[in-house]
């Protein structure tokens, strides 16, 4: 997967986002060349008709995208600008562009297996499970993107089920672990165990029971990463002990 790095930060409105939610949208007008807005007005990231994605700003940007607007209903309890990672998906129509209701309304295949593959490096790289991978509809009731509320498989449209079912499906190689601490039991402590011994830090038993030496060994190994030093395995932690 190739990200185009077209980053531009002027016109951020607000820093700090929790990254907690991505929220998927379709451009509502048909076209893509010239569509990628500067950080601020728009998504995070944009994915064209051939799937090339171009991201347009970093995750800590808050960007206007899943708001209410003084206009919009907010449907979902948790999700907004503050706490997700907006992807734009550009979209086609063969009937009326102007009206989101179209029947026509639809994205080619590249684009979504490629906003597939953007979705699951998110959900892996930020610890966001496939729960919070959401319609910009299901944040507000915003007709967004519409060929996933059309639902309608028009040309090469996937339903919204169906794409969810596509990020599931990459479980066996996407690797996500539970956040794990003091007390906790079970088989990702014990991967915590393994990879914490491999590397000498840890030298208790490999029993999947998180005690005292674990917590002493995940701390040691955060503060040589310059990671926050919490003794809890959870996103960052796993990232590191996982990509290296
Ligand atoms: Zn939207």
């Amino acid at each position: 997967m190739n990200i185009i790095n077209a980053v531009d930060h002027r016109y951020v409105p607000a820093w700090g986002n929790k990254k907690q939610y991505v929220a998927i949208h379709y451009l509502g007008v048909v076209g893509q060349n010239n569509r990628i807005q500067p950080g601020g007005y728009g998504a995070h990231y944009y994915i064209y008709w051939d799937g090339t994605i171009y991201q347009a700003a970093g995750h800590d940007a808050v960007l206007w995208q899943v708001g209410s607007a003084g206009y919009y209903t907010q449907k979902h309890p948790k999700a907004n600008n503050y706490n997700c990672i907006g992807i734009e998906m550009c979209a086609k129509c063969d009937g009326n562009a102007g009206d989101a209701a179209d029947p026509t309304w639809y994205f080619t295949t590249e684009t979504q297996e490629a906003c597939i593959q953007l979705v699951k490096r998110l959900m892996s790289e930020l610890g966001i499970a496939a729960d919070h991978v959401l319609r910009h509809y299901d944040i507000v009731n915003k007709r967004c993107p519409a060929p996933y509320v059309n639902n309608n498989r028009y040309r090469t449209s996937w339903t919204w089920d169906e794409f969810k079912a596509k990020l599931e499906g990459g479980k066996d190689y996407m690797f996500t672990c539970r956040q794990i601490g003091v007390g906790d039991q079970g088989n990702d402590v014990l991967l915590a165990e393994e990879i914490l011994s491999a590397r000498g830090i840890y030298k208790g038993a490999l029993d999947k029971s998180f005690g005292g030496q674990l917590d002493t060994a995940v701390r040691f190994y955060q503060r040589d990463q310059k990671l926050a030093e919490d003794g809890i395995c959870g996103p960052a932690t796993w990232n590191s002990m996982i990509a290296l």
